[in-house]
């Protein structure tokens, strides 16, 4: 296993160039693009690690799953997609043309519009800070703060997520106010989390939601099964439908470097390497991804037991 994942691990490294760092928030700009680590850890008890597992870096698009998590637990699945679809999008993570033009309702939970309004639906309950510690119990981390420069810098370019808020509320989507949807939100996408963290989020996904730790359930097994279903069929925006065929594993990315991947049942692979690729993916992540998958037959439909010896 270890070198395997050292082989994918180089792979990912040669794409580095090809892509770029965020720099529409520009804090994000500040990302070294040649940062790269891996950590995948198993149900087993097994951890593999490489490079910069344990630099934190802002979760951005990720804390969409983390959202999407309380928003069934808290306000029931019903509720929840009574506001937002399961559909992949085909457009770019920020995009508000489908939204005004094609349909009535966000595509899916995985694209801003989505998000925001998971966080409209979440505003009433829950505070930043009880999401910050849902999110550091769901990735097992207790160290995760908000990142306060990069949430500030977000915050001074946000017309565009604003636009796309009060597009949802004129359309009766956000309820709770745009103001307190966007903080929520662009909070929850400051949070430093890091490879090591996402894996253990992802393990947890792997582990139909019970934490490998103590064995306490923290996700109802039914909501998992949501969660990566929507990762699988829209968790890399307008590239989720290569990656399924490629990857073929439940992902989610964020701009900020971030990717976890989950090995159903087996393992919680974190991922963070934050040149970007044209789509917002770490293309050093994919790049990865897509060796390891192959190397150890990790596709969900392929199948056979994964060897990590
Ligand atoms: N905070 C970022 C935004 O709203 C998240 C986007 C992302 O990670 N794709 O644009």
């Amino acid at each position: 296993m270890a070198g395997k994942m050292n082989e994918a691990f180089i792979a990912g490294r040669e794409v580095i160039e090809q892509g770029e760092v965020a720099t529409y928030i520009p804090e994000l700009g500040k990302a070294n693009k040649n940062d790269l680590g891996i950590c995948i850890k198993t149900l087993d008890g097994k951890v593999f690690t490489e490079g910069d597992y344990q630099k934190r870096f802002t979760i951005q698009s990720i804390s969409k799953v983390i959202s999407l998590s309380a928003a069934i637990q808290i306000c029931g699945y019903d509720k929840v997609f009574s506001k937002v679809g399961m559909e992949p999008s085909g457009e770019s993570f920020n995009s508000l043309v489908e939204l005004d033009l094609r349909k009535n309702l966000p595509f899916n939970p995985m694209i801003n519009s989505g998000a925001l309004t998971t966080a409209s639906l979440l505003v009433p309950y829950m505070t930043f800070e009880d999401m910050l510690d849902y999110t550091k119990k769901v990735c097992m981390d207790e160290d995760i703060t908000m990142n306060d420069e990069v949430y500030r810098s977000e915050m001074k370019n946000s017309s565009r997520n604003r636009a796309i808020a009060y597009l949802l509320e004129s359309k009766g989507i956000i309820e709770n106010g745009v103001d307190r949807s966007l903080m929520l939100y662009t909070k929850m996408c400051s949070m430093s989390v890091t490879a090591e963290s996402l894996a253990n989020f992802a393990l947890l996904l792997a582990n139909d939601g019970v934490s490998p730790v103590d064995n306490k359930r923290l996700i109802d097994s039914r909501n998992v099964q949501v969660l990566k279903t929507i990762m699988l069929t829209c968790g890399m925006y307008d590239g989720s439908g290569e990656f399924a065929v490629k990857v073929g594993l439940p992902s989610k990315s964020g701009v900020g470097g971030g990717l976890m991947s989950v090995c159903d049942k087996e393992a919680g692979i974190g991922i963070y390497g934050p040149s970007l690729d044209g789509k917002g993916n770490s293309i050093a992540g994919c790049k990865i991804l897509e060796v390891l998958s192959n190397k150890m037959d990790l596709h969900l439909f392929s199948r056979t037991k994964m060897d990590t010896e």
